[in-house]
């Protein structure tokens, strides 16, 4: 079984999937005592048909008509998503139960978690095809499902919205410097910035995941579940569930300013979209521009809000263009390494030669948190990547302007990185390394 082909027809990989699903869902009922099975609850098992579980009528405007994403494990029965929730922590709750540290039968206490700011609804929530890959409504459970809540359905929410101070150093620096200025309102006098934090899971909508990729959804669904090991055999046996909750990171918007001014027409908005990068963002290794980039986002974000619009910095947990931090050091060593040493005209080679493409970032799903915000024109869009400017302008958001880092934020290690990407053809409004220069645009090496 174990070694079963994957060209088998249908029938037989819903066989196939049953078994698997036996096999998970003893370790998922039974995680302390394998020696005292009890009953095993199937999710693709045919029986499991009998209860029918609220649909999910994606795109609706109702959330009562739209239904609820319920990926809870405590009643098989009223799930009507593949996976469940948490994104990529779902494993470590895994480890939890195994533990005996959880008990699996918790039920989450919901009393006051409610957003601290009211986002939406906005008309793309309504609309099928603009937001696929979250769940517009999942911030609001607590009020839109109050009646389903009551007859004992668990449903957890994907959005959560909170408020926060945030200090870095720069921005103490931009003030000294005095490209910022302390406002009491937005900026403190004493450096920190006041936002508004959203966090965001992943809720993918299959049929428009699949419309979005380009590729047929039967076909994403077996090479979802081939992909990952098998992982969720209901990819491939249960087509009437058209959600998935899918095992990654998710997203953190940070709001600075009126939330009101993000759909304001008269008001100007900036944004800026970051994909995480752990090494830079946080540590702040000099080999890249993303801890720069992600400060001067925050800097036009804050002047923008300072002059009466909103400012959005997105960051999306997408380490190394989604290729991980594994995958990203080794390039890193292959292009110190190389013959003639980190060269800005050899950077995409080197990260094709290790990972088989430059990018697995995927921008066609990135739009969907700017419509879920309600955003239909950017004044500012701070990023240099054309990934990310065609994606968002394709998906129906003007952007009026586009805003380069400036040269003096740019580390000198990073200048093989910045070089490669503008003769790519990503935003510069300088002029573009042609293939001599390029050649000539080195790093340092691995011993220095
Ligand atoms: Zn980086």
């Amino acid at each position: 079984m174990i070694r079963a082909s994957f060209n088998l027809p249908s029938w037989k990989l819903s066989r196939f999937g049953s078994y698997l699903c036996i096999l998970l869902g003893a370790f998922m009922q039974e995680p302390k005592i394998a020696s005292k099975p009890k009953h095993i609850v199937l999710t693709s098992h045919p029986g499991r048909f009998a209860s029918k579980p609220l649909r999910i009528n994606w795109g609706k405007s109702d959330p009562l008509e739209r239904g609820p994403v319920i990926g809870t494990l405590l009643n098989p029965a009223h799930r009507n998503v593949i996976g469940t929730h948490s994104g990529s922590y779902s494993v470590y709750r895994a480890l939890s139960v195994a533990s005996g540290a959880l008990q699996a039968s918790h039920r989450a206490d919901l009393t006051n978690t409610a957003p601290i700011v009211a986002i939406g609804p906005h008309p793309s929530w309504s609309d099928p095809n603009r937001i696929v890959s979250l769940d517009p409504f999942g911030g609001l459970v607590g009020e839109a499902y109050a009646s389903l809540y009551e007859q004992g359905y668990d449903i957890r929410p994907t959005i959560a919205v909170t408020k926060a101070h945030i200090n870095m150093p720069e921005l103490q620096d931009a003030v000294a410097k005095g490209r910022l200025s302390v406002d009491g309102q937005i900026l403190k006098s004493n450096g920190s910035l006041v936002v508004t934090k959203v966090a965001l899971d992943p809720v993918w909508y299959l049929p428009g995941i699949a419309q979005r990729l380009k590729v047929g959804e039967s076909d994403l669904r077996r090479i979802l579940f081939q992909q990952t090991g098998g992982m969720f055999p209901e990819l491939v046996t249960r087509p009437d569930l058209q959600v998935f909750l899918p095992p990654i990171g998710g997203i953190t918007v940070y709001l600075i300013g009126d939330v009101a001014a993000i759909t304001d027409p008269n008001r100007l908005l900036a944004v800026r979209v970051h994909d995480e990068c752990n090494g830079s963002d946080v540590f702040g290794s000099d080999i890249c521009t993303c801890r720069p980039y992600l400060v001067h986002g925050l800097e036009v974000c804050v002047q923008t809000a300072q002059e009466g619009g909103a400012g959005i910095m997105v960051y999306s947990r997408k380490e190394g263009r989604a290729l991980g931090e594994v995958t990203k050091f080794l390039v890193y060593n292959a292009r110190k390494r190389q013959v003639g040493g980190d060269r800005a005209d050899a950077y995409f080679n080197r990260t094709e030669c290790v990972a088989g493409v430059q990018d697995m970032r995927f921008q066609e799903l990135m739009p969907d948190v700017l419509h879920w915000l309600g955003i239909t024109r950017i004044d500012r869009f701070v990023s240099m990547s054309d990934m990310k400017y065609n994606a968002i302008v394709n998906s129906g958001i003007e952007i009026v302007q586009r805003v380069a880092i400036p040269d003096e934020l740019i580390p000198a290690d990073a200048m093989v990185e910045i070089a490669a990407k503008q003769a790519a053809g990503y935003y510069t409004e300088k002029a573009v390394p042609n293939a001599v220069s390029l050649a000539e645009i080195k790093g340092r090496g691995l011993a220095d």
